[in-house]
């Protein structure tokens, strides 16, 4: 008998990473994480926001003062996680910013599953690097080698002028 298929459980949750980035009260940019067990049972999702009780005034997410209060979506699906995170891997849409990177290692994550190579910085790589973090980029939307590769030529286009440069949704 032949077995149906559905499609992988990383673009399953890369692609419900927009409908969770969809709360997201930024502005700007809207970000949304989710943490996955081993099982590829989700127990933690977020999305980039103000702390709780921190009031949303259109002053408080203005650039750049928003810079100082909003958490990032990989740190609100730490904060908002079901169970301990260690050994889990992490949906993004981009690479985490050092900051982040350095509390998802702290965490104990051990595999990021991202979009694309956006935001790629020398210090988040350093920290995967070192902590034996699994980075897997999907490229999204490529269905055959041609868009393929120049779809990873636009990313790493990309990747080339943000790199070294701060988080800045
Ligand atoms: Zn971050």
């Amino acid at each position: 008998m032949k077995q149906r298929v559905s499609k992988s459980w990383d673009d399953y949750y890369l692609d419900l990473l927009d409908n969770v980035a969809s709360r997201s009260k930024d502005p700007d940019t809207q970000v949304g994480a989710i943490i996955v067990d081993k099982n590829n049972k989700q127990i933690g999702m977020g999305y980039n926001g103000f702390p709780p009780k921190f009031p949303d005034t259109e002053e408080y997410w203005k650039r750049p003062t928003k810079y100082r209060f909003v958490v990032h979506a990989e740190m609100n699906a730490i904060f908002n996680s079901l169970e301990p995170v260690n050994d889990c891997t992490l949906y993004v849409p981009f690479y985490p910013c050092a900051d982040c990177a350095k509390n998802i290692a702290g965490a104990r994550i051990s595999r990021i599953v991202i979009d694309t190579e956006y935001y790629q910085n020398e210090t988040t790589d350093l920290i995967f690097k070192e902590c034996n973090i699994e980075v897997t980029v999907r490229h999204k939307g490529q269905t055959n080698k041609k868009s393929r590769s120049s779809d990873e030529q636009q990313d790493k286009e990309k990747s080339t002028t943000v790199r070294e440069t701060k988080c800045t949704f």
